[in-house]
């Protein structure tokens, strides 16, 4: 099959997520679940890598899905707790989410009249996704699900009493990116709010959006507040985090195609942001790219774009110590979460393979694409 490498030698673009990296996320995690008791499962939203799935399997609690898809992915490839969030379900795919969650959540009433008796049938738990109506997060809409007209959650005056019986948990999920400080906030808003109905429930899911394994976030400061609701309620605790899995966990590797000028020094390289890193341009952010400074600070700085016909195909501009020639490879950091899962093939864009980095070191490939997963999407 697909034999091991340096990572030098590795076919570019490719996606090369570490698993040692991995291994040190998903141990903090586990801490925390050993010192509360708090359960914690992937968001394969961010990150649905599935060979990788076993090793996490190995300290976590299980999945979360927002779909059918990833439901199936969790339930065959980790095969732990299986979670399921969406927004609406569809009357042809209820049955098998079902038959393969544990945890179903619905996100309004209407959802919950209609699939709940299904839900419940099947053995698997009940769950509403509430709207605590607390933003933490400022100048940050696309990913506040508590702003202006959200589409997310029910609200504290659209609670119907009577349909609560079956629902054995809650669920929120406000945050994106932020610190226990944040979370405790919106603590506040949810028992302020939604406190007359904790006592009734078994459980409560703190949703996604924490970002724990980054070196200042404050986990103290997170099971202080795992510990409230456990105590305060008798609570099981649910936290369903995606980008802390892999945080900082994977490379972009790339090749440098060609230098260009138009009163700046541009590199065109074979990856390409609205295709590879969308987050780039969407979020937005700039990656980090080993060996580089910010524009000026080295002597050589020049604008990285990628090879589509997009003007905005553009991952920012990055300093060098030595001139850029082609055929230089450069690797972005942070590139295993919400990029993978989100390439496209626009522009007849060959997508990135994808690598494991071992714990030894050594790479292998383990996926690879060619012309026919760009041509069969298509028609
Ligand atoms: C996106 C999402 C998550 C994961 O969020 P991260 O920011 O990746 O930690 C968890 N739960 C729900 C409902 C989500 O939409």
């Amino acid at each position: 099959m697909f034999v091991k490498m340096r990572f030098e030698e590795l076919p570019t673009p490719c996606y090369v997520v570490d698993e040692a990296l991995v291994e040190k996320n998903v141990k903090i995690l586990n801490g925390i679940m050993k010192r509360t008791g708090a359960k914690i499962v992937l968001a394969q939203k961010a990150f649905s890598m599935s060979t990788m799935y076993p090793l996490i399997g190995k300290y976590l609690t299980g999945t979360t899905a927002s779909g059918l898809y990833e439901a199936r992915l969790g339930h065959e490839e980790m095969g732990k707790e299986n979670h399921i969030f969406a927004p609406a379900y569809r009357e042809d795919e209820i049955d098998e989410i079902v038959s393969i969650c544990d945890h179903i959540i619905f996100n309004s009433f209407s959802q919950l009249e209609k699939f709940k008796q299904r839900a419940l049938d099947a053995g698997s738990k009940v769950g509403l996704r509430i709207n605590p109506e607390c933003s933490t997060q400022v100048g940050h809409e696309i990913y506040d699900p508590c702003s202006p007209g959200s589409r997310f959650g029910v609200k504290q005056e659209d609670v119907r009493q009577e349909l609560l019986d079956g629902v054995s948990g809650l669920h929120f999920h406000t945050l994106c990116q932020q610190n226990s400080d944040d979370l405790e906030t919106t603590l506040d808003a949810v028992e302020e709010k939604f406190g007359q109905w904790l006592p009734q429930m078994e459980w409560i899911n703190f949703g996604g959006g924490h970002h724990i394994t980054r070196d200042d976030y404050d986990i103290p400061r997170l099971e202080a507040c795992i510990k409230r609701m456990q105590d305060k309620y008798g609570l099981e605790v649910y936290l369903e985090p995606g980008e802390a899995i892999a945080l900082n966990a994977g490379y972009l590797v790339t090749t440098v195609l060609d230098l260009h000028k138009n009163g700046i020094d541009i590199a065109i390289l074979d990856t390409s942001a609205t295709c590879h890193m969308p987050d780039v341009l969407e979020m937005p952010y700039r990656p980090p790219l080993f060996g580089s400074g910010e524009p000026g600070e080295k002597p050589f700085t020049y604008r990285l774009g990628g090879p589509t016909c997009l003007t905005g195909d553009v991952i920012g501009d990055y300093s060098f110590d030595q001139p850029l020639k082609s055929g230089d490879r450069l690797v972005f950091g942070d590139m295993a979460i919400y990029s993978m899962v989100k390439t496209n093939t626009f522009n007849g864009m060959p997508l990135p393979a994808i690598a494991t980095k071992h714990q030894d070191g050594d790479c292998q490939v383990v996926r690879q694409f060619g012309y026919q997963d760009f041509k069969t999407r298509l028609a």
